[in-house]
């Protein structure tokens, strides 16, 4: 398996925003290509690549019991595109010693057990980092890795009774559209876990419920040598609205755990007409809905105080806690548990600030919660991953598709 994630490493798979194609980039084909190729040589059958480089197969049932569910398994080939992603050279720290861990290619990149608490944990572990100016792209190629490595020991089993079990492997997911063209009639399963994880033994099954507000303040312009007592100048209002926000409270910078924010990310600023592009976050509905009540009575009190001026408020929808729709299949999120028990961890189970794929699929109508690919230090040239964890996460998927057989009668 370290050989095959070595390998998908390589390929850079960097997403792109401004890219209106899918996948947003070659390089992604490149891997999801290469995956059907050693999908078929696994021996999977129904192995498919759709026009939008969605990649799909069937691990056949080897159980004599008929009703068992169709599970599946999803992970996504794209990297972050905040960081570079060609020239990536993996490198093995191997049975790693707790000393600091210099990436050649840039000495001032160094991971410390004594300022990183995880890799602290893993000393033993076989560690694999990135060279120094690059993401390594576990997030999600060791993902990926394990569902291949999980589909191949399966396969080389069939003494192992599971039901059907469909994988799929997705673009795009770092840029909001993995779940965009997911063809759930097609997958055919009733629910599906993303591999997408963090440390060894996360079982992630809320998300955050998500809003986009746009404020717009609407001024009045005129030659400024003549503007007195009639210019109304809507950056000044749009800078008193932000002045007014919370500085303890209700921000990235000052919550965690299951504390929502309201979050001023984008200004779009003249003295005619300034908008405000603000994230709403909150893990319930009725949480995003105070935050935006909040919010546009904000706007308007400043715009009161200001004759002339005027505000205009739009928000849309962006995606919502799949708890909401997990709490109606307990078993999906029961049966996770059991399997990671079974690969000898402890269920490690938190909120995620943030959106998966899964937060999507759950909406379209499959249920999806995220397990753990070992994956740490998201997104950053210090992104490692254990080789060891990354077995835990093969033996667990493992062990979930004998899970979902046995409890079926
Ligand atoms: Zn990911």
């Amino acid at each position: 398996m370290l050989d095959r994630f070595l390998r998908y490493c390589m390929i850079n798979t960097r997403s792109d925003e401004a890219s209106t194609s899918c996948p947003s980039t070659p390089g992604q084909l490149t891997l999801l290509r290469l995956l059907v190729n050693e999908l078929i040589a696994v021996g999977l059958t129904d192995v498919t690549m759709d026009d939008h480089g969605y990649v799909m197969a069937t691990i056949p049932s080897t159980t004599a019991k008929l009703h068992v569910p169709v599970i599946g398994f999803i992970a996504h080939v794209d990297t972050s595109p905040e960081m570079q992603g060609h020239e990536v050279h993996p490198i093995v720290h191997k049975n790693y010693d707790g000393r600091d861990l210099v990436l050649p290619d840039d000495p001032s990149a160094v991971l410390r057990a004594s300022a990183d608490a995880a890799l602290a944990a893993h000393i033993g572990h076989d560690i694999v980092t990135a060279s120094g100016h690059t993401l390594l792209g576990a997030d999600d190629k060791a993902g990926v890795a394990e569902i291949v490595a999980a589909a191949e020991y399966l396969m080389r089993h069939p003494d192992i009774p599971h039901g059907a079990v469909r994988v799929a492997f997705t673009p795009d997911e770092e840029i909001g559209r993995g779940a965009n063209r997911f063809d759930v009639g097609r997958f055919g399963a009733l629910c599906a876990y993303t591999m997408d994880g963090g440390n060894a033994g996360e079982l992630e099954w809320e998300s955050f419920s998500a809003d986009a507000m746009t404020v717009t303040f609407k001024g009045f312009n005129t030659h400024p040598g003549y503007a007195k007592g009639r210019m109304v100048n809507a950056i000044k209002l749009a800078a008193d609205f932000i002045s007014r926000l919370p500085k303890d409270r209700l921000s990235p910078e000052t919550t965690d755990g299951h504390e929502g924010y309201v979050h001023p990310y984008v200004m779009d600023a003249s003295v005619d007409r300034t908008a405000v592009r603000i994230l709403i976050r909150d893990f319930s509905t009725a949480g995003l809905e105070e935050k935006e009540t909040f919010v546009e009575e904000l706007a308007r009190k400043v715009v009161a105080e200001h004759p002339g001026a005027a505000v205009e408020i739009m928000i849309s929808d962006s995606y919502r806690n799949m708890r909401e729709i997990l709490e109606g299949y307990p078993e999906v999120v029961e049966c996770a548990r059991e399997a990671i028990r079974r690969s000898g961890l402890t269920p490690v189970e938190r909120p995620i600030r943030g959106g998966t794929d899964g937060s999507r699929l759950s909406f379209m109508g499959l249920p999806t919660p995220n397990l753990f690919a070992g994956e740490h230090n998201f997104h950053s040239r210090l992104e490692w991953v254990s080789a060891q964890d990354m077995d835990k996460a093969v033996e667990t998927i493992v062990n979930l598709c004998q899970v979902w057989e046995e409890r079926t009668s």
